[in-house]
């Protein structure tokens, strides 16, 4: 039995009063879904526990970062044996060479990488390097993606901002998003007309190669390839946003699943651990172009934290193991088969995507390639399912346009749970 939320409620209108929306990342203020947010006091393994002691498994997992569920002993020992030594330092640690190390040996289309403290960062770094290294000032970004907060790339964007509706933010001047180009995501042929017109001018294309900003919607055959052949023939940079595949689709990240070389790779949340971080790396030639190796100028105070590296290496040691990635598909894919019966015994009309251990099931009867098909899904039935979904204590993205993650300790209990509570809350929904 649900217990309430009064708690969390009671948080909630004291948070308000000090935090805008209450909030420190819009998507956590429930707003789509019509609810006031549980705050949370813990995690363990797959699940957490609110205010009000409501347990719940747990399909967030903190946005991404938790593929090995909450409080893996390993990286909570790893990061408890580091806090003897210090915090930060603004110096450099043995640490980094050795998370660089395990980046670039996982990725081959990384030889240098540099540490930031967020997704965000990342691209917006990697943006600047693709600028400043081919001397060029126009991007190119597909409609439905979201690549962190940078005013550049908060144009036609994913995730929360698409959720409310708001996909170009009061703030951003007109003169900078003229430099943003957006294509559609899966169609080549708008991208070789962007390209006719205006290669010369394109620094780079960023893309998620999985999106996972818009629910979760996988490249179609053929369309990664041809990015990589339209951006190498007009000298373009092309950057993978990798920030949520890199080490969740696979260990090497989206490019080694579709065997696609970007000459850059932005990375963030599995390889903290859970820890604030971001990195990006690439191709030798390029990467040292950033200072103080060369001109263009990106920096940190708590870049490289020792205890945010020290979580991603324990993190990344653990998914080296071998058979880590098939059990996650297993997983993953015992409750995507679950889920989709459910819907279809309740006559629910819902699409599903997934790649590896993201999933999303979209209230459409349309499959769903791009930002335009996505945008069929039925939110209000989605709120619906969500609600009652968190009433039955299952914790998902409270947006239909984000994946769910599947964790490695994710048990098979656990997923019959969730598949069973899909059943009852699909009828609620529909
Ligand atoms: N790129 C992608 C693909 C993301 O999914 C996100 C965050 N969800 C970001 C960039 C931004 O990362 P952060 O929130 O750490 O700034």
């Amino acid at each position: 039995m649900h217990k309430g939320f009064d708690k969390s409620k009671a948080m909630f209108e004291d948070a308000k009063k000090y935090i805008p929306g209450g909030v420190n990342s819009p998507v956590r203020a429930f707003k789509s879904v019509n609810l006031d947010p549980p705050f949370i006091e813990r995690g363990n393994g797959s699940k957490i526990t609110d205010a009000d002691g409501n347990i719940y498994i747990d399909y967030v997992g903190s946005w991404g970062p938790l593929i090995l569920g909450h409080r893996h002993p390993e990286v909570i020992n790893a990061l408890r044996d580091y806090l003897e030594s210090g915090t930060s330092y603004g110096a450099p640690t043995e640490l980094e060479t050795e998370l660089a190390k395990m980046i670039i040996e996982a990725v081959p289309s990384v030889e240098m990488v540099r540490m930031v403290n967020s997704g965000t960062e990342a691209t917006m770094s990697a943006l600047r390097l693709a600028r400043g290294y081919t001397g060029r000032d126009k991007i190119v970004k597909f409609e439905g993606s979201y690549h962190g907060h940078a005013d550049f790339l908060l144009i036609k964007a994913g995730s929360g901002a698409l959720t409310l509706g708001v996909p170009t933010s009061p703030g951003v001047p007109a003169n900078t998003a003229a430099n943003t180009i957006t294509a559609a995501f899966n169609n080549t042929d708008m991208l070789k007309e962007i390209f006719a017109l205006e290669g010369k001018n394109i620094a780079a294309v960023i893309v998620e190669p999985v999106a996972g900003n818009m629910g979760v919607v996988s490249p179609q055959p053929g369309f990664l390839e041809s990015l990589r052949d339209i951006t190498m023939s007009y000298g373009s940079l092309l950057i993978f946003d990798e920030v949520m595949t890199g080490f969740r689709v696979a260990y090497g990240g989206a490019q080694s699943l579709y065997g696609i070389e970007p000459d850059l790779t932005c990375f963030g949340k599995v390889i903290g651990g859970g820890l604030p971080v971001g990195a990006y790396g690439g191709k030798k030639q390029i990467m040292e172009m950033i200072s103080p190796a060369g001109p263009v100028y990106q920096a940190g105070t708590l870049s490289g934290n020792p205890l945010a590296v020290t979580a991603g290496i324990a993190t990344l040691r653990v998914l080296q193991r071998p058979g880590v990635y098939e059990m996650l598909e297993k997983k993953s894919a015992a409750l995507a088969a679950g889920l989709a019966e459910a819907a279809a015994d309740c006559g629910a009309r819902v699409n599903f995507n997934r790649v590896g251990s993201m999933l999303c099931g979209f209230f459409t009867d349309q499959k769903v390639t791009d930002y335009a098909t996505a945008a069929t899904a039925d939110t209000g039935k989605y709120a619906k399912f969500f609600r009652a979904m968190l009433q039955e204590g299952i914790y998902l993205a409270p947006s239909q346009f984000e994946a769910a993650f599947m964790s490695l300790v994710h048990s098979e209990e656990d997923i019959a749970k969730t598949v069973e509570a899909a059943s009852k809350a699909f009828r609620t929904a529909i």
